[in-house]
This record gives structure tokens, sequence and C-alpha cells, in this order.
């Protein structure tokens, strides 16, 4: 058993909304192997925060099949529908240092302005009604350095667009609740899709608000099935778990520039692992938005 770095901690951060399929297993193995390879911690959190969204029992289904696979994580999963109270806590200090303002724009005004919010209810000073929960961004810096896909800009209307950290409904936002457990997991680099790329300057502005410094960014290319179309329950992306698995890690190794060599289809799940770690370049994975995944499976 190796000694872990405590230099390094990499996290897979699931939405339990169905199986895993492809598309996930190749983040999953992507964050796992950067990790690994650096001796690093590699942390498993389940973003259980979209009720609606959930489906019971997925949550089960993810760690078994991520336990299938052979990627086993170094702590205890951490559910964020048990921390309720703590983003309860970041929220209202945000308040308290006015920070935060309501808005009840509605969805329609707000994808007629293209989708990105025009801060228009800022000045406003809302209080009744239902409203939802916007952070005052401030000047994000619309740039950052991609571990995979080098120096990134952001468009500046999306740096800058207050957004919704506590919904209408009352549910926390992913953006506000991704950014408090990457810090209070001592996240240090986060290894994910690609589509949550733009996401990113508003992820590591919210980090250095609340007093810590970011984590490295990189992001994988996503599993499509034709341009456009990410793998997905809706797009019925068959549970990976019912693939052979030696061959869905040697399908996502090639996925993610690796090169793996064929004899590697003969060995265990383990042996398979081991020679990844070994191998893993993450300047290999191919900086490319959309990969078709058809020819995968
Ligand atoms: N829960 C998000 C998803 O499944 C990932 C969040 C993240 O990696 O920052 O898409
Ligand atoms: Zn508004």
């Amino acid at each position: 058993m190796p000694i872990l770095s405590p230099a390094y901690t990499g996290r897979f951060a699931p939405s339990p909304s169905g199986p895993l399929h492809f598309g996930s297993l190749i983040a999953a193995l992507g964050s796992y192997l950067q990790a690994k390879s650096q001796q690093g911690r590699w942390l498993v959190r389940m973003e259980d925060i979209d009720s609606p969204r959930m489906v019971k029992g997925a949550d089960s289904d993810i760690l078994r099949t991520l336990e299938k696979f052979g990627l086993g994580w170094d702590a205890e999963v951490l559910y964020q529908s048990q921390r309720l109270e703590r983003y309860q806590q970041i929220f209202d200090h945000l308040q308290r240092q006015n920070l935060l303002y309501g808005c009840d724009c509605n969805r329609k005004r707000v994808s007629e302005l293209g989708g990105i919010y025009d801060n228009h209810c800022a000045t406003l000073n809302k209080q009744s009604g239902t409203l939802a929960w916007r952070l005052r961004s401030c000047g994000v810096k619309a740039e950052f350095s991609d571990l995979v896909f080098g120096h990134q800009t952001v468009p500046a209307a999306l740096a800058n667009e207050d957004y919704i950290i506590k919904r209408r409904d009352g549910l926390f936002a992913y953006q506000l609740v991704v950014v408090v457990d990457d810090i209070e997991q001592a996240v240090t680099e986060v290894i994910r899709g690609v589509d949550l790329l733009e996401m990113t300057p508003r992820q590591q502005a919210l980090c250095n608000l609340l007093g810590a410094r970011p984590p490295a960014y990189g992001h994988l290319p996503l599993a499509v099935t034709e341009p456009g179309f990410k793998l997905s329950k809706q797009n019925h992306a068959t549970a990976v778990s019912e693939w052979p698995v030696t061959e869905a890690l040697y399908q996502a190794l090639r996925f993610l520039g690796q090169q793996p060599p064929p004899e590697l289809y003969r060995l265990t799940v383990d042996e398979l692992l081991s020679w990844a770690i070994t191998h893993w370049q993450l300047a290999k994975v191919p900086p490319q938005l959309e990969i078709n995944s058809t020819e995968f499976q």
C-alpha cells in the first residue's frame, strides 16, 4: 500500500441521478489516475443536492460500479444532502457581507437574455416574495490556465454574471456547494468533464472570496453520441457496469489518449489499473471538447 501524499487531493463528484455510463467513467478514471500517479488521495463526493433530480439507489449503484472497476476511494464518501447546515452558514456569511441579493426574475426573462443574467435586481433590494439569491460577481477574472486545455478565456458576460447560489425552491445551487466542498475536503486539483470548464473562473473567485486558495483545474473531453449530444441518461447511455470491466477500462484509457497496449485486455482489473497509474500522462489527454464514444463501445 503506497503512502498517500497529503500534498495532493483529487475527487470525483457524481450526481446520483442514474447509473455510471461511459462518460462518467472517463471523469472517474481520469481524476483517479491523476491522483494515484502522484501518490495522492482520491475522494468521492455524492452531489445529491438537487433532490428533484436524484434517483433512489443511484448512489450505491455508482459506488458498487466504482468498486467493480477497482477505483477505491480514500475517505468516507461525502453526501451533500447531509451538509445543508454548513451551506446555510456560508450563505449567512456571504449575506452579512452584502454579497448576495434577492432576485425574482423568471426563467423566461433570463432565456430571452440568451441565458446569461444581466444583474437586473442587483440594486433593487428585493426582500419579499419567493426569491432566488444571487452572488455579486464584481470583477471575476475571465481567464485561467487549464491543465489540459491551456490558457482559457471565458466570455466576460459569463464571468461577470451574478449567479444563483440559492434557488427559489430553497435548494442550494451546485455553484455554491461545489466550492464549499472542494475547500473543506482540501481538494488541490479538480479533474472533471469539459462541460464545466466555463464555470471555473467563478468557482475560483468564490474560493478566494471564502478565504481559500483555489485548486488547480483540468478538464477532460466529453463522450458524445453525435456532435453536441453528450452521453447521458436522457439519450439512454448504457450503464457501464454492464460492460466487461477490463474492456471498459481499456476503452476509457484509449479515450483519454493513453495508448494502452492490446495485451492489457488479458490482465486483471488490478493489473490494468497498475499499468495505467504507472503510465498515466495528463499531457496525452486530447484537448478536444467532444469525442465520439460510439467507436469505443
Ligand atoms: N456533479 C457534477 C456532475 O456530475 C460534477 C461537478 C464537478 O465535478 O465539479 O456533472
Ligand atoms: Zn432578477
